[in-house]
């Protein structure tokens, strides 16, 4: 069986949902496919997002995926002295901690809103290819193996990114570019005065060798509790474990803290990677390391350049050319609103575990 779409986008994250729905509303014929059952579920995220991020993406805030709104950062050092940040000026993460699993549905039902049909439990399973230029997907919709011929198809499928990689784009991370995550779901967390009001970062190499734990609170007595560590600077995963564990045990607060959920995950904190176009096909959000390298905050990111894309599509579409030339604004538009503090953070994340005398350079483009 043999469908036809101007835009097949794999993956319905936010970068996904946000590509599928501005190219939908701009005219282009779109499908939005998922592999999981369910979109947004199960989640593996801190959730924490910035509120300028709505705005330039064109987000309605809804309550339904607010569990709490904080007033910025609080950043707490080796020696344990504590600076806060108001949340306009406190990054990619801090302003809301969403649920998750109802955000990205809710971005999914904008991207159906403006026209895009959604499939779940629909893998990607290959590329279609014509002398180079990626002209479909091969996808399996629960047990039925499927072609879809497409103009272009949008790898919008994560962390774990495949199918750029079956386009012949380089996507592969060193190991020192890729955190190792896990995250406690705590509740039963006694409040201070700065807990449940801020997203907290407490940083330093016993808590979380080369990378940092953070609060991020859900409620007044819950909050989502994770350590990220860069893979090469742990022995087994255990060690996260340890870590984290360790963590809280010395913290007063989580003293009669039960457990809800723990979920592990890979997170790069990698530069993005060096071409997200080619013939038709598009890479973009954590599939093209559009995540901060400090922080490992990507759903915000993932949205602008999501938002980016689509409207790129949309043209296209118009022409029916989704070739790597038609695509460049694509490429350039993201890049220019979003390469200059990928960079910037990733090498300020090298100086600051480089025990080498020159600091790392941005190699030429
Ligand atoms: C523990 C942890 C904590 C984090 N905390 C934060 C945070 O607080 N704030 C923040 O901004 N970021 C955070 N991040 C990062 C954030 O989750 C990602 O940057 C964000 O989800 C990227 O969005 P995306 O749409 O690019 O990819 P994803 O959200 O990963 O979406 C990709 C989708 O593609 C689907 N998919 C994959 N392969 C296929 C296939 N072959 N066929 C069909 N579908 C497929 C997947 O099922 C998934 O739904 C965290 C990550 C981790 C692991």
């Amino acid at each position: 069986m043999t469908e036809r779409y101007d835009v097949v986008v794999v993956g319905a994250g936010p970068a996904g949902s946000l590509t599928a729905r501005y190219a939908a509303a701009g005219g282009a014929r779109t499908l939005l496919i998922e592999k999981r059952q369910e979109i947004g579920s199960p989640v593996r995220c801190g959730e924490g997002i910035a509120r300028h991020f709505l705005d330039e993406c064109a987000i309605a805030f809804d309550k339904k995926w607010v569990a709490q709104e904080v007033s910025g950062a609080k950043v707490v050092s080796p020696n344990g002295s504590a600076f806060k940040i108001d949340e306009r000026y406190a990054g990619n993460e801090v302003g809301l901690v969403l649920e998750r699993d109802a955000f990205d549905k809710a971005l999914a039902k904008d991207a159906a809103k403006a026209g895009a049909d959604v499939w779940v439990k629909t893998s990607a399973v290959g590329l279609l290819k014509d002398d180079g230029t990626v002209t479909g997907v091969r996808v399996k919709r629960l047990e039925e193996d499927m072609n879809i011929e497409a103009g272009c198809v949008v790898a919008a499928d994560g962390f774990e990114s495949q199918v750029g990689r079956w386009a012949g784009i380089k996507t592969l991370m060193k190991m020192a570019d890729i955190t190792g995550t896990l995250q406690y779901r705590l509740t039963n967390i006694e409040p201070d005065p700065d807990f449940p009001h801020y997203c907290e970062f407490y940083l330093g190499n016993q808590v979380a060798p080369a990378g940092y734990v953070w609060v991020f609170p859900k409620d007044e007595c819950t909050a989502n509790v994770g350590i990220g560590v860069s893979l090469d600077r742990l022995k087994s995963k255990m060690d996260l474990k340890m870590y984290l564990d360790r963590w809280i045990e010395k913290d007063p607060r989580m003293k009669h803290a039960q457990f809800l959920d723990m979920v592990t995950g890979g997170v790069s904190t990698s530069p993005p990677i060096a071409e997200t176009v080619r013939n038709g096909i598009a890479v973009v959000g954590d599939a093209a390391r559009m995540i901060d390298p400090i922080t490992g905050g990507g759903i915000g990111n993932g949205c602008r350049a999501g938002r980016i894309l689509g409207e790129v599509l949309a043209t296209c579409a118009e022409t029916g050319d989704y070739s790597k030339e038609a695509l460049q604004p694509y490429e350039k538009g993201w890049r220019a609103e979003l390469e200059e503090p990928l960079w910037r953070n990733w090498m300020a994340k090298k100086t600051r575990r480089s025990t080498r005398s020159s600091p790392p350079s941005r190699p030429r483009t």
